[in-house]
């Protein structure tokens, strides 16, 4: 199916940037097809399913056909309920932000009348409504048809359904004749037909055939997710599987760039492919990925188009694809080569109405999951933790402090108690005691390709480290800002290292957000993370000198407040630059 860049298809630059803006990098086939066919003015009738990309199929012609110099009803978007309405007229405000004198106004019933005499009297050139209460505002003289260009039925199969033929019928009469009929539905009954017949010109039939969509044997699952917890949810799927590799795709330019902000910042080693990289920043990004120097790619179907990696354990939809063919693209990219994969889909909402259109028509089984509770991660966590430590016990694949622990038994501590405090040692992530090498900006390396025992049990505790880190953030009072301060190049604190990182005022960081990266990064413990200075390009963190070791590894690269950060150990010419 063919999607072509927004800029091929005539539209005026207001309207690209508004797009640009919605994050949409290209359009989607109906859009593809429908807005050049409007813009020369044609009738249309478009058989295309919601989710689709049929609103802005049809807003983006109609806001560019819009004279703004004058106040009169121009364009009349008829919808069958007022959700619908709702979610159109919002669609169109956005669409239509960077275009000056534009007004949208939804009229449906339930609304207060007032409300809609106040709208329609201060002229509204698009108006988007329920036939119902769109007749009663003809019939009263509020509504005006005389200027009306352009009318748009939306999901009239749906309105026909509920008894709004006559309504339509009516309104389609008494506009100009003149005017251009848009009609979208996703099937062409034929009482739909003959409505095309009396009141079209000459109309164009777009339709979106989709193509026989061969799904991959692979398991696929959905869970329905307030869109606000997606990314807990995620995390907790991540953490409760234990997911090493995979692809996480979005919808917007701007949900990559969000989402892989959060992951980095609680401590997945994850970044970004879309459509505003440079061809060579894709391909940097690629190679990581590749190399598995990244557990999780974040990226836009545009931008993954192509991309061939094989052994993706997890394709996660964090947000729904456009339709059948995207979702069958996307999820092939795991389960190849004869390998088990697995496919989860996030709903939220209203998107359940669009997901159904996608199963049916890639013919998809594909079962509802539920969410894991904390606990359960947490259960899991430790169950993952034991069975390392008993495989280690086994083997007998360590070396032995025999002298450490004898020592600590002659002081009188029970065998258990010695244990149980070695295992909170661990899982609190406190650092060993090794002195700091000489720092040196060490590309990032994951814990978790790290087959090193102790290592293995910090890297599941993510989920309790994060939220003692997002604790850590809120509350310490030591931690704070000492703008005023002159910073010297070390810290006073006895067996603390102090740090640069490229990051600061400038850059909207806050105290807070300095504790977040450190410790999400390192899962240092509250003590080893001391005073902050925040200066305008930099920020200065005093930290333990165990942390120092995992934050010169681990902050080096990731991607931070919009920048690749940087971090390395303070000296005395950062001091002066900062003094001065
Ligand atoms: P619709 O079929 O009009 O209900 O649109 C479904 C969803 O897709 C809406 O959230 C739109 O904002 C979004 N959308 C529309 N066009 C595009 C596009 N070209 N790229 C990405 N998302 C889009």
């Amino acid at each position: 199916m063919i999607k072509r860049p927004f800029h091929e298809l005539g539209l005026e630059p207001d309207l690209l940037r508004a797009v640009e803006k919605m994050g949409f990098e290209e359009a989607s086939p109906i859009q593809s097809l429908a807005i050049p066919v409007l813009l020369e003015g044609h009738d249309v009738v478009g058989q295309s399913q919601t989710g689709s990309g049929k609103t802005a199929a049809f807003a983006l012609p109609a806001i560019q056909k819009v004279d703004p110099s004058l106040r009169a009803t121009q364009v009349l978007i008829l919808c069958p309920t007022r959700e619908l309405a709702v979610q159109v007229a919002e669609e169109v405000a956005k669409l239509a932000s960077f275009k000056r004198g534009v007004r949208e106004l939804p009229i449906y019933g339930g609304q207060s009348y007032d409300r809609q005499f106040r709208g329609l009297s201060q002229g509204a050139q698009i108006v988007i409504g329920t036939p119902g209460r769109l007749m009663d505002h003809l019939e009263r003289g509020t509504l005006k048809l005389d200027a009306i260009r352009m009318i748009i039925l939306d999901e009239a199969d749906r309105m026909l359904d509920m008894g709004f033929i006559e309504d339509i019928r009516t309104i389609l009469a008494k506009s100009p004749p003149t005017r251009q009929t848009v009609l979208f539905s996703a099937t062409l009954p034929r009482a739909i037909q003959e409505l095309v017949k009396s009141f079209s010109r000459n109309p164009q039939t777009l339709k979106i055939e989709s193509e026989a969509l061969t799904i991959p044997d692979i398991e696929q699952v959905y869970y329905e997710v307030d869109r606000r917890s997606k990314v807990d949810v995620l995390c907790r799927l991540i953490d409760l599987h234990d997911i090493k590799f995979g692809i996480i795709f979005c919808a917007t330019k701007m949900m990559v760039d969000e989402l892989t902000e959060h992951l980095v910042a609680r401590g997945y080693g994850a970044d970004k492919m879309h459509g505003d990289m440079t061809q060579a920043m894709r391909e940097r990004v690629i190679g990581k990925f590749r190399r598995r120097a990244l557990e999780f790619l974040v990226a836009t179907d545009v931008a993954a188009r192509g991309l061939d990696v094989d052994n993706i354990e997890v394709v996660f939809n964090y947000d729904l694809p456009n339709d059948g063919e995207d979702y069958v693209h996307r999820i092939g990219r795991t389960g190849r080569a004869g390998r088990s994969g697995k496919a989860i889909t996030f709903v939220s909402g209203r998107e359940i109405h669009k997901f159904q259109f996608i199963l049916r028509s890639t013919k998809s089984r594909i079962k509802r999951e539920r969410i894991p509770s904390a606990e359960e991660v947490e259960q899991k966590r430790r169950n993952v933790f034991f069975e390392s430590l008993r495989e280690l016990l086994e083997k007998g694949d360590f070396t032995r402090h025999d002298d450490l622990v004898d020592r600590l038994l002659e002081q009188g501590f029970a065998p258990t108690d010695i244990s149980s405090a070695l295992i909170h040692y661990i899982q609190e992530g406190v650092g060993s005691a090794k002195p700091v090498p000489e720092p040196e900006p060490a590309p990032r390396r994951m814990e978790r390709d790290r087959p090193d025992f102790r290592d293995a049990p910090q890297s599941r505790t993510r989920a309790k480290d994060r939220d003692q880190a997002t604790r850590r953030g809120r509350s310490s009072s030591r931690q704070q800002d000492r703008e005023s301060e002159p910073v010297r190049a070390a810290s006073h604190e006895a067996g603390k290292i102090r740090l640069v990182l490229n990051v600061g005022r400038d850059h909207q960081v806050a105290p807070g957000d300095v504790v977040g990266v450190i410790a999400g990064m390192t899962k240092a413990p509250k003590s080893a993370i001391g005073a902050i200075f925040i200066k305008t390009k930099r920020s200065y963190v005093d930290v333990a000198e165990s942390t120092a070791r995992i934050a010169l590894k681990k902050l080096n690269g990731i991607d931070f407040k919009g920048r690749k950060l940087t971090c390395h150990v303070s000296t005395e010419a950062d001091a002066a630059q900062d003094e001065a």
